[in-house]
């Protein structure tokens, strides 16, 4: 793909059927494939099983047409982008999905709705920026958390409010769970509040690895398909076009003006919004080239539980919980009883069918809930997290003399975060952002960074060596968690 200032002649495009009669890739690999597909089938989700019938969509582009705004990708970030730019500023954006509605990690996450962006915690904020600016990203994030509460009470997702608990899955991560709650608590006026083992056995469920647990009230778990659905819902009630197995296989802008050539058909656009998560293609954008690190995340969920599993488990509340290994497990039950639990997976698109991934996911159902190990799986999956360099997403236009704007890089936080980043980023595509202190904030004041090595040089020419990186740091990690 390229991306230039001239014109040249596009190729002439391969015409796209409006329904996936193209199968799902489960070895797809966004480091080495230019695109995510064209009209691919979802991957074989419980949300996908359970999402009911999709919503309409406008089909495949099958003309060149010219549009204000053009956003690229159709998960939450995207819709809500066309959402907040139609509802707030009266703009009607037109939507291209390269497979179906919603078909990246918003039809493939664990759906828990945290009160977090990116991977650090509030203590790393502070380590990094100091304590004014941790606060002052505290509220932003607190808005976005409570914006997608309220959305969740709207829209029919499934949606339990019922906090997060972090398990420390081994007695040293006491100490540190202890000391973020009292930042919480201290520093940023939270109720949270450490619990112990016993009090997580009777009142939450019996998982048996944990030593004791840090509870937050902030925490949202919903059927995060169920959810977009109602966002793209919404938008399309507004006048919004969304052209699903319309992938943007090339890009040229010639004049200002953005040409995106899809199978069947150009969008000439003036603006271009980028919502294409951890499916950023490496020739998507050189605006977004080696920016974006995407790590495979894998998921179960189970057959529904028995009343006898249930008993057994102590299941009492579909609370959300996550553990405190590096390479955390996510875990709940689900609406209907199911189990839900993912982790991380192989590095490569290539080795994502290998049996030793669910195994890892087996096994620590096995470990975590005795009474149902050899449970039977009825659904397992697999997707690619956009995980930042510098471990913060960024809603940002990257370069100020063009039109372009990304919100990307949540790093497996982006079930809350992503709706309030659609609402900020179509405020900076309407050009409300202008002169507001709020995006002065680290997340929305500079583009995605590169590549780094311990944090200190940055540099593209590490890209290369990112996936050796990988696999190095998750035998680090395993040993540091496990040994
Ligand atoms: C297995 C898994 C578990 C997760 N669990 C959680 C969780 O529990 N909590 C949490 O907060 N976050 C979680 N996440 C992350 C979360 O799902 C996302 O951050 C969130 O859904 C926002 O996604 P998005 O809209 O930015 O990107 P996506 O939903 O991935 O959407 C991007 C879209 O862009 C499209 N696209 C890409 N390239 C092109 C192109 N060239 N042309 C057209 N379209 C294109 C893709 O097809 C895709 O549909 C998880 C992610 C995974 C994979």
């Amino acid at each position: 793909m390229t991306m230039t200032g001239t014109a040249t002649s596009f190729t002439a495009p391969e015409a796209v059927p409006a329904t996936p009669s193209r199968p799902y890739d489960p070895r797809y690999d966004p480091l080495l494939a230019p695109d995510p597909g064209a009209g691919r089938a979802y991957a074989p989700t419980w949300w996908v099983a359970s999402a009911g019938t999709p919503p309409e969509d406008d089909g495949p582009l099958v003309q060149d047409i010219d549009v204000d705004v053009a956003i690229v990708g159709s998960g939450a970030t995207g819709m809500s982008t066309a959402l907040y730019l139609a509802q707030e500023h009266g703009i009607r954006a037109t939507v291209l999905e390269a497979n179906q509605a919603a078909w990246g990690c918003s039809s493939r996450s664990g759906g828990q709705g945290q009160n977090a962006s990116g991977r650090l915690k509030r203590s790393q904020w502070i380590a990094r920026w100091g304590f004014d600016t941790a606060k002052k990203l505290d509220a932003e994030i607190r808005a976005g958390f409570e914006n997608f509460k309220a959305l969740t009470q709207q829209i029919d997702c499934d949606a339990f409010d019922g906090g997060h608990l972090y398990l420390a899955h081994r007695r040293e991560k006491l100490p540190v769970l202890a000391a973020e709650a009292a930042l919480m608590r201290d520093t940023f006026g939270y109720a949270t509040r450490m619990m112990s083992a016993e009090e997580v056995r009777s009142d939450y469920c019996d998982e048996r690895e944990t030593v004791g647990a840090m509870f937050e009230a902030e925490g949202v778990g919903i059927h995060p398909l169920k959810f977009t659905f109602g966002l793209l819902r919404r938008a399309r009630a507004l006048g919004v076009k969304v052209h699903t197995s319309s992938p943007v296989q090339g890009w040229q802008t010639i004049d200002g003006v953005h040409h995106l050539r899809t199978p069947g058909g150009t969008v000439r656009a003036r603006r271009v919004a980028v919502c294409t998560g951890g499916y950023t293609g490496q020739a998507l954008s050189p605006l977004l080239k080696n920016r974006v690190m995407p790590i495979l995340s894998n998921s179960v969920v189970t057959r529904e539980l028995t009343e006898a599993e249930l008993k057994a488990t102590n299941f009492r509340s579909k609370t959300f919980l996550t553990d405190t290994r590096t390479l955390r497990f996510y875990y709940r039950l689900l609406e209907g009883n199911r189990l839900q639990i993912g982790s991380r997976s192989s590095v490569s698109g290539a080795d994502a069918e290998a049996p030793v991934h669910l195994k890892l996911l087996t096994d620590a159902i096995a470990r975590k809930f005795p009474p149902l190990a050899n449970i039977r799986i009825d659904h397992s999956w697999w997707g690619w997290v956009d995980m930042s360099h510098d471990m913060m997403p960024r809603i940002t236009q990257p370069d100020a003399s063009k039109k372009i704007w990304y919100a990307v890089g949540y790093g497996g936080n982006g079930v809350s975060f992503s709706t309030w980043a659609g609402k900020r980023l179509a405020e900076r595509i309407a050009g409300r952002d202008a002169g507001r202190e709020v995006f002065e904030l680290p997340i929305y004041d500079s583009p995605l960074p590169f590549p780094n090595v311990m944090g200190l040089v940055e540099s593209q020419a590490f890209a290369p060596f990112r996936r050796m990186g990988q696999r190095m740091l998750y035998k680090w990690y395993w040993l540091k968690d496990e040994k």
